[in-house]
């Protein structure tokens, strides 16, 4: 395998160098961040290279304005946030290519900070655009990317625009971590045993994680509306629970993991609360997950599943978790995923074991509870975490190998 370049490898000094982050953050309706790790992660990576007395062109999309110069979406609330992280001003200007921009980048002295407008104002950021790409590259003598969560993207800034570096571009801080998180789980060399817990509705997703999962873990658990598919196709009944996609589904793969799980790793749950519709108000029951009568719906894992997963958890000394194991958006439906979010809190704090959570909903529950402080690392990418273990890369890694 490669071994690829982190910005420790490299002195910046006196290079305009083109850093890319995800400052996707989100925002309130006064412009207010709600959540700023994603920005906190890559302040390590911004102060190596300003402590190298490099140029720190910083490029990030904000959220959907397709193709439009959106004021809405600029990206100028930032500069006094960022300026008060770094202890320095940092300049901003409303574009992020043509020739006024190439004239302020070329105005940088050492060690200076410039954040450029939104790469979504131009629609070419998400449709892998070689010019789009040419004219980001003008601007740099150095790439790097830290934007972990949309790594996994076609877009120009994050596929096309390394490839145009040769040998000058690498990837930051942020990156590195989450890559040799993941790693624990894709070489099978964290501490075992080793736990991979997924969730959620979206089985497209993450049926071939689970494929590749089967051959670095100790136990995988399978949650959530994801398990029904499964169910199913081992002959259960499972009423009107989720199958979503059902055409998508490629049942194959399905058969050809059930078959593949000889040493017995995976686990799905074996009674779940059932509702006679889906609403918070609706009438439920506890019913064994292959015999769910018609009509009615799994909408989180039972008692007794919450226990066998808990006490998986609990002798776990390297835990994943990726999508939570009910609806737990309605509190009739939370305590499957409360349950497992306070599980992998205690075995972290408690046995030392090694924990890493993806996911915006997974991250989400264990807020709600304040257990999010107590885990080892919050994944910034839940897609891309994904998309990761599915692969074992990603296609902005791929463009920083080339
Ligand atoms: P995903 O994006 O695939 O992680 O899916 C997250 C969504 O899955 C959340 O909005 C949950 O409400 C939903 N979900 C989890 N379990 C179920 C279930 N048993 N039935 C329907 N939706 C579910």
């Amino acid at each position: 395998m490669k071994i690829i370049k982190t910005v420790k490898d490299f002195n910046f000094k006196n290079k305009k160098t083109l850093l890319r982050v995800d400052f996707n953050v989100p925002i309130d309706k006064n412009h207010r961040i709600i959540d700023d790790t994603r920005i906190q992660y890559s302040i390590p990576t911004i102060k190596k290279i300003i402590s190298d007395q490099g140029k720190v062109i910083l490029i990030t999309h904000f959220g959907r304005p397709k193709g439009k110069n959106l004021k809405s979406l600029s990206l100028n609330f930032l500069v006094h946030i960022l300026s008060k992280k770094l202890k320095t001003h940092i300049k901003f200007h409303d574009n992020c290519i043509g020739d006024e921009t190439e004239k302020k980048v070329n105005e940088l002295k050492k060690g200076e900070i410039l954040l450029l407008e939104n790469l979504r104002f131009y629609k070419e950021e998400e449709e892998e655009n070689e010019q789009f790409a040419k004219k980001l590259a003008k601007l740099g003598e150095f790439y790097v990317n830290d934007a972990f969560s949309v790594s996994h993207r076609s877009h120009t800034s994050i596929s096309l625009l390394p490839k145009l570096f040769n040998n000058n571009k690498c990837i930051g801080m942020l990156m590195e971590k989450e890559i040799l998180f993941l790693n624990k789980f894709l070489s099978g060399k964290g501490k075992k045993p080793i736990t991979v817990l997924l969730g959620g509705a979206k089985i497209y997703s993450k049926i071939k994680v689970i494929e590749n999962m089967i051959n670095f873990s100790d136990y995988l658990i399978i949650g959530g509306g994801i398990s029904y598919p499964f169910i199913k196709i081992k002959g259960g009944k499972v009423g009107n629970s989720i199958i979503k996609d059902d055409q998508t589904i490629d049942h194959r793969l399905i058969h050809s993991i059930l078959s593949k799980d000889n040493r017995n790793i995976i686990h799905f749950p074996n009674d779940v609360i059932i509702a006679d519709s889906f609403n918070n108000s609706a009438n439920t029951k506890i019913c064994n997950i292959y015999s769910i009568p018609d009509k009615w719906i799994g909408l989180d894992i039972g008692p007794n599943s919450i226990k066998h997963f808990c006490h998986i958890i609990k002798k776990s000394k390297t835990i994943l978790w990726n999508g939570p194991m009910g609806v737990f958006e309605f509190k009739k439906f939370s305590t499957g995923t409360k349950s497992i979010a306070k599980a992998i809190a205690k075995s972290t704090t408690e046995n030392e074991s090694f924990s890493l959570v993806g996911g915006g909903d997974s991250i989400a529950a264990l807020k709600t509870e304040g257990y999010d402080k107590k885990i080892s690392y919050l994944s910034t990418g839940g897609g891309a975490m994904l998309e990761y273990l599915k692969n074992k890369s990603s296609i902005g890694i791929q463009s920083i190998i080339m």
